[in-house]
């Protein structure tokens, strides 16, 4: 028994320990189950290499070279396996790539391990031996799955940007090429030119060994993103949202429990929006959700859905977002679906009360119109005489006041005009109160016509009126008072008998303030009541003077 029998059985515990590292000190994700199907698988290489050494029985011998190759066979099925987990923790796997990925090997196995008429090994003679044509059917095999492991890793590489992913995917490839290389040495060397050359035995074993910590590595890179890749599971299957990841054929690789109810989707299945959409009714946004959906993946998609419930309706926050791979590619979408049922009963619900605050706002808007309307009238009333259509006697003292005290301070000439019609009772007592009351109208409508539009007429009492005439002196006012007598001895009244009508006259009394200054000690009500007093004289006097006439005061 040999050195390098011994050098097998330290490499195997080594590989064993390796084994023992990644279990222990791993998370154990799927890929570190996987990658620890392959390390057992390559394991037992060197173990029955050591095996093969520590006896001199070829009976025994053939049965550990056997099994060592049984397993070596297995390997390249165990490291694409392995590899494809590397390249995408994500990977899902099928039955149909499972099988040929385990195919060519499981049928070498079984050929290895059934060696129907020596096709292996026609003749047992030590470690190294001459092969049958399985043999060489297993190597060309293991190029095979290494050429295509290549192609794959050099994809990977290419489509990726993250430093740390490149990293990992490199230790695989170095991992990948020192154990193709010493695999081919071995096999060049000790088979093909075994003939010629001393057997160097091991070489597959070191191979192995070095290729394995290249391995250990690379997973070890994979562990970051696995703290990483917990948190995000983590993350998905706690949050108060439904979440699907779809891959580029819109397949689900990642979801968690219910997204939303009425969808029925499996981890590897096609999600079909369309027909999901289609299958709950009274959805709004639907056509243009869709169609971005379906022709501008990149474009984030929303929507509100509604699902009838057995007696309530549940308000879904459909989203669709892309997910960016390296050079803008798509590689996937995120579907996430949010409750907002409280959010949009809270919607309408305040949307109802605005409206309905819409409607009192309109209501009182009019009734504060109306109430405006109604003051107007109101204001008006209070001021007017409701027979004549003048002011009324309150409002003329009151805006008096006010004028005096102006024309005072300025200096502004004025005049008052107080007028009462002559033999009135007559009128009433020869045609009725009706007909003496049109003549009041009429006489008070000729006067206003008469005057401008500054001046003001107001109904002092019974038929007696008075006339406020700003700016205007002694002679104005005079002239005035002779044009409104004719005025109002024209004025035919009819009395409603045929073309019968009525005329009446009136005697005015009038009093001119010209530019007078402030009075003292007298107040202004005082004053007022001292002009009127003094105009109802010289009226008092136009009436003693035979009437139909104007007195002035003084
Ligand atoms: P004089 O020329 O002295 O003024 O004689 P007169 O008859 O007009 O006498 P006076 O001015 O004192 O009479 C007023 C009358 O007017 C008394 C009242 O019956 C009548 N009168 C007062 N107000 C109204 C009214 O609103 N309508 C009618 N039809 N008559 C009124
Ligand atoms: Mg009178
Ligand atoms: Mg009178």
């Amino acid at each position: 028994m040999g050195l390098l029998t011994w050098l097998d059985l330290c490499i195997f515990s080594v590989l064993m320990a390796l084994f023992l590292y990644v279990f222990v000190y791993n998370t154990v994700t799927l890929l570190h189950k996987v990658y620890l199907i392959f390390h057992f698988l390559i394991m037992i290489w060197p173990f029955g290499q050591f095996a093969v050494g520590m006896t001199d029985n070829p009976h025994f011998q053939m049965i550990y070279t056997n099994v060592s190759f049984v397993f070596l066979s297995l390997v390249g099925f165990g490291w694409l396996l392995f590899l494809r987990f590397l390249i995408n923790p994500a990977y899902v796997l099928r039955l149909g790539s499972f099988l040929n990925m385990l195919l060519p090997a499981l049928i070498i196995a079984i050929g290895i391990a059934i060696n129907p008429g020596g096709v292996y090994i026609p003749e047992l003679n030590g470690p190294y031996t001459t092969y049958g044509p399985i043999f060489w059917f297993l190597v060309a095999t293991h190029l095979i799955y290494c050429t295509y492991s290549v192609i794959l890793i050099n994809r990977a590489y290419r489509s990726e940007a993250n430093p740390h992913y490149k990293t990992k995917i490199a230790y695989a490839l170095i991992g990948l090429i020192v154990l193709a290389a010493f695999g081919l040495f071995d096999v060049i060397w000790n088979t093909l030119l075994a003939s010629v050359l001393p057997a160097i035995p091991g070489v597959f074993s070191i191979g192995i060994a070095i290729a394995i910590v290249c391995f250990v590595i690379s997973v070890h890179k994979q562990r970051s993103y696995d703290i990483v890749g917990i948190a995000k599971q983590d993350v998905i299957h706690t949050i108060a949202a439904g979440i699907i990841v779809l891959d580029g054929q819109e397949r689900v690789v990642e979801m968690n429990r219910l997204p939303s109810p009425r969808l029925r989707v499996k981890l590897g299945k096609r999600l079909d929006m369309e027909r999901y959409l289609h299958s709950i009714s009274g959805t709004k946004d639907e056509e243009s959700f869709l169609s971005a959906y379906r022709s501008n993946p990149p474009e984030r998609a929303a929507m509100e859905i509604a699902i009838e419930q057995d007696d309530s309706i549940l308000y879904l926050s459909l989203h669709a977002a892309p997910i960016m791979g390296d050079h803008n590619r798509i590689i996937g979408r995120v579907i996430t679906f949010q409750d907002v049922t409280e959010l949009r009963l809270l919607v309408d619900q305040s949307n109802e009360q605005y409206e309905a605050m819409q409607e009192r706002n309109r209501e009182l808007i009019q009734m504060q119109d109306k109430l405006f309307q109604a003051n107007q009238k109101l204001e008006q009333m209070a001021v007017t005489d409701s027979l004549t259509g003048c002011f009324n006697r309150r409002y003329l003292m009151g805006r008096l006041e006010y004028e005096i005290k102006r024309n005072q301070r300025y200096r502004f000439p004025f005049s008052i005009m107080l007028f009462d019609i002559d033999f009135f009772k007559s009128v009433n007592d020869s045609y009725g109160h009706l007909i003496g009351d049109d003549v009041i109208r009429q006489t008070a409508g000729v006067v206003r016509d008469s005057l401008r539009g500054t001046d003001l007429l107001a109904r002092y009492g019974g038929e007696e009126f008075a006339v406020y005439l700003p700016q205007t002196d002694r002679e104005q006012a005079d002239m005035l008072a002779e044009r409104i007598c004719q005025a109002v001895a024209c004025n035919q009244v009819p009395i409603g008998k045929d073309d019968a009508s009525v005329s009446v006259t009136i005697s005015i009394g009038v009093l001119s303030v010209e530019g007078q200054a402030e009075h003292d000690g007298d107040s202004t009500e005082a004053y007022l009541h001292e002009l009127f007093a003094n105009v109802d004289e010289a009226l008092y006097e136009a009436k003693k003077g035979g009437r139909n006439r104007i007195v002035h005061f003084p």
